[in-house]
Formats: structure tokens, sequence, C-alpha cells
């Protein structure tokens, strides 16, 4: 392991929370979610065989409360066999670095997000002017600079599979970001869908605060291509998942879920893309 890694010199501890923060919810036997202030984490594995994975990193300064949260659920000294990244945002790679050089893991993402996490290329900046509340209005302080995993970190199989997540698959879910991943499970229908759909409206401060319940489209302030968020939503709709872990706001599950995500379906270009930003289309309206 080269120890050569390093944050973007935009990286910083950012000030947000939700009521839900600290709180790990046992999604299923096998996926514990667990929130990271204002992101979520998966823990996904038997806790009587320890053969586990942790689909994505946290926010900055999170490793001791992800190392504590991963002991508690799996032992003392238990480490994951892998770090499953839906994408190279800031809010899911937070502590990636402490935890690579505490666990000596190797790190998956999508061929195309591998530029955002080796050092090559910085996500286009987020638009405070989006039509939305607090969160939008504050991300002009996200770090948006690629962080550098070096040689820690590979492409997932080309083939679907994901390593050491027997059962899974991943589906490339662009349009938040061009390598993103959400992870399905047949045998279950259980999907992680990372920020390609999440359930709380995370640009709305008060919101966010609260986890409200209320399925949309990925967050506002840092999607830059609504027209393939849309069909990512499209194909994930398409799976009839009986739960649904995201990337910000609680778990959704059964009717509620499927019923949600025929609405966010039919009405995405009213309920997901926002009335005005920087990234909109004018075409899509
Ligand atoms: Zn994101
Ligand atoms: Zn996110």
């Amino acid at each position: 392991m080269d120890n050569e890694m390093n944050y973007g010199s935009d990286y910083k501890f950012i000030p947000a929370t939700s009521i839900g923060s600290g709180i790990s919810i046992q999604v299923l036997p096998d996926l514990l979610c667990h929130t990271i202030q204002i992101v979520n984490i998966n823990l996904v594995g038997d806790p009587q065989t320890n053969d586990f994975v942790l689909v994505d990193a946290g926010m900055p300064n999170s490793a001791n409360e992800i190392i504590e949260v991963t002991e508690k659920h799996f032992g003392t000294n238990s480490r994951p066999k892998a770090l499953i990244l839906t994408h190279g945002h800031f809010d899911h790679v937070g502590s990636i670095i402490e935890l690579i050089e505490h666990w000596e893991v190797p790190v998956y993402a999508h061929e195309l997000e591998l530029p955002f996490l080796t050092g090559q290329m910085s996500y286009p900046e987020p638009d405070p002017t989006v039509e939305g509340g607090m969160v939008a209005k504050m991300s002009p302080m996200f770090p948006i600079e690629p962080i550098d995993l070096g040689r820690n970190i590979e492409k997932l199989p080309s083939d679907g599979s994901v390593p050491s997540m027997p059962g899974f698959r991943w589906i490339h879910t662009p349009g938040h970001s061009p390598g993103h991943i959400s992870l399905f499970r047949e045998k279950d229908r259980a999907l992680i869908t990372g920020d390609a759909f999440v359930t709380v409206k995370q640009d709305s401060l008060y919101k966010v605060l609260t986890q409200e319940q209320e399925l949309n489209g990925p967050p506002r302030y840092l999607t830059t291509d609504w027209k393939t968020s849309k069909e990512s939503v499209i194909k994930l709709a398409a799976l009839k998942p009986t739960v649904a872990v995201t990337g910000h706001g609680l778990p959704m599950s059964g009717e509620l879920l499927l019923e949600s995500l025929e609405k966010l379906v039919r009405d995405f270009d009213k309920i997901a893309v926002p009335d005005y930003g920087k990234y909109i289309d004018k075409n899509l309206h």
C-alpha cells in the first residue's frame, strides 16, 4: 500500500448536521445504515461471518466515528473486505484516506469516477444560485478538488459484480456525477442508491435537519446533467426495489417507495429539476 494519498487543498470540515446524525438503522439483517451529519454510510454483510464491506466513506473528519460504528457492529478490530464508492463527492469520500490507512483495504469505484479520485479532475463547481434553500447556499464552501488515492483505488469489474458483495450488482446511474453507481440485490430487491435519488429535499436545510421523508431527485447543487439523472431514476424505478437506502435521508420501503418512485419518474421535471440554476437546460422544460 503506498502512502501517497491526499485530499484536495479545499478539503475541510463542513458544519452541517441533521437530527439523524450519529444514528444507525438496521435496515436488513445484513445492511446497516449510519448517518454521519448529513450523509449515510452503509455496512453490508453478515455480523456472524464478519465478511462485510463499507459503502461510501462519510464526511471529512468522521473516520473515528466510522471505525467505532464498524467495531460496535462487527467486533473489535474488525475490518471490511473492501470499500465501495457510489461516487466521489466530498461527502461520500470525506474520511476515506484515514480509513484506507487504518484498514488497508481495496477501494472500488466506477471507471468514469476515477479521474476525480486520482487527482486528475475537479468536479464542476456547485451552483449556489440553484432553486433551493440553505444547503444550496452553503455549497460554495464544499470541497470540489479531486482527492488522490493513488494506486489504492481500482475500477469496478466490468461484468457488473461487486467485490466482496455477493448477490449485488452495480448499476451505472450517471447524471449526478459521471461515474455514479447504485447497488442492487435481486434476491430481496434491496437497493443502495447513493445520490441517484434521495429521500430528503437535500437543498432545504430545514428538511435536512428534520430528515422529513420525501422522495427526490439527486441533490440539486451538485447535479450537472438532469437529462441523464432522469434516465438513471427511470432505470432504478424499473427494478421495483422493496427497500432503498439513499445517500441522504432515511431508508424507504414497501408501497411508499414504489409509489414515490412512480411519482418521481412521472413528475421528474417538476419534482427534481430546479426551476432555475446554471446547470439547467432550457430545452428540458
Ligand atoms: Zn453527491
Ligand atoms: Zn451526497
